[in-house]
């Protein structure tokens, strides 16, 4: 699958990239990871903490999946409110989501902290903004709920975002505890230290088959075999290539960055913005003051399309920047077009599924995907160390969506 069009951000910022080698011959290992991306490289990460024998392939050199395309904004709320969660799921399902964001979020910054190479994490309040007038009263209602399940937001009114942004909003909800990074080199950074600890990492290595036996997996690269206890399949968006999830769907997105700008003081903050309209518009700043947005969501173009609908939608991309900090020197650098896979009820695919014996699934689909991996990385490695995770059951690939009973 082609995941990606045009050129992204983050690969020019990591000076030299970390290189590992093809795999070949055969090896063994507790626990196969298939995929290097940011699923791929937590779940590596946290299970060589804990002692285990992890093998890490991507077919691609790592890093250089959707994570390359990430926007890098890790938040706690989602693309579905906490009030919609609980409409779908029942109140302790949806407030035990959110919960598990907010932990993530906490993970992802202890995670970080261990790290040699800095990935640019640095902590930022959100501005949701309503796209609309009609918007109010949603968010209202979700300022309401998530204040009544103890999560820190506050309600801004027109007035006050017109104090601190130079646009004008009907309201929008200002929230504490998200953050910034560069996803590129977290990917990269997450799996140096994953490799310091143990863990081997194999590219431009792909799964070509696999054959699942009572007790171990047997994995053939073109090269190589893998015979592992337990494998997590962490192949992103490509899943959808190997087994076809029905709650999941996949468009394409929309990115750029622009040239580093000479002044941002007007963007209190350096908040991550976004807003209530669907497909919706989000930004935020980078540490070489840069402004990265995306959105514009649609149908995947057919595959000679895509690079030209990159720079069109980017053109639109920057208009609407614009219009929210009319700056002078505004220029596209980067443009991309990406896939970018959702779930019918909003909430990530994380677990076994019955066709694939001792295997687990990271499916992380949604805006929040880093936040989604986090909390799949720490469920898997609970249960493939042998701790039990009711949690797990949430994000089951199976689920009908009965909301639990209040
Ligand atoms: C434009 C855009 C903006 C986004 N912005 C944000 C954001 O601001 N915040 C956020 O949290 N999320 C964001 N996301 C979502 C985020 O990028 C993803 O959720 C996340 O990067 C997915 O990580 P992953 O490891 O699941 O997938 P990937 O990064 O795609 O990694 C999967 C890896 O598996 C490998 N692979 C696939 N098949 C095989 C095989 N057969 N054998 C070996 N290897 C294989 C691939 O090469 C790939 O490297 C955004 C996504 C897009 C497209």
């Amino acid at each position: 699958m082609k995941l990606i069009s045009g050129s992204t951000l983050w690969p020019g910022t990591l000076h030299p990239r970390f290189k590992y080698p093809v795999l070949e011959g055969e090896i063994f290992c507790d626990c196969l990871i298939i995929g290097g991306g940011m699923g791929g490289a937590l779940s590596a990460k946290l299970l060589a903490e804990k002692g285990l024998h992890a093998v890490v392939i991507d077919k691609r050199e790592v890093g250089r999946g959707s994570s390359m395309a990430s926007l890098g904004l890790l938040q706690y709320s989602n693309d579905k409110t906490l009030t919609s969660c609980i409409h779908t799921f029942g109140e302790q399902r949806g407030v035990r989501f959110y919960e598990l964001c907010r932990l993530a979020m906490q993970q992802l910054k202890d995670t970080i902290s261990t790290l040699d190479i800095d990935p640019w994490y640095i902590p930022r309040t959100s501005l949701y903004c309503a796209s609309s007038e009609e918007d109010v009263a949603l968010l209202e209602e979700e300022y309401h709920t998530l204040q009544n399940y103890a999560f820190d937001v506050e309600l801004w009114s027109r007035n006050k975002i017109s104090t601190h942004f130079p646009f004008s909003k009907p309201n929008a909800l200002y929230t504490k505890g998200d953050a910034e990074v560069n996803p590129y080199m977290l990917v990269h950074s997450l799996l140096h230290s994953a490799s310091k600890k143990g863990a081997q990492v194999y590219e431009r290595t792909e799964m070509i088959h696999c054959e699942y036996g009572e007790d171990v997996v047997l994995c053939y690269t073109p090269t190589g075999t893998i015979r592992a206890k337990q494998v997590i399949f962490s192949t992103g968006y490509e899943t959808q290539e190997i087994k076809r999830d029905r709650g999941a769907y996949l468009q394409s997105t929309y990115a750029i960055a622009t040239k580093p700008l000479k002044d941002l003081s007007s963007w209190y903050n350096q908040s991550l913005i976004w807003e209530t309209a669907r497909p919706y518009l989000y930004m935020r700043t980078t540490p070489d003051g840069r402004i990265v947005a995306g959105g514009l969501d649609e149908e995947i173009p057919h595959d000679d399309q895509r690079a030209i609908r990159a720079k069109l939608r980017g053109e639109t991309l920057l208009k609407k920047i614009a219009d929210h900090f009319p700056l002078p020197d505004l220029a596209i650098d980067y443009a991309w077009e990406a896939v970018f896979g959702s779930t019918h009820d909003g909430f990530p695919l994380i677990g076994p599924h019955p066709e694939y014996p001792n295997c687990y699934f990271i499916e992380g689909y949604g805006g929040n995907g880093t936040v989604y991996s986090m909390i799949a990385a720490s469920i898997l490695t609970d249960v493939i160390t042998g701790v039990q995770n009711d949690d797990m059951e949430l994000f089951s690939l199976t689920r009908t969506n009965k909301p639990s009973p209040v």
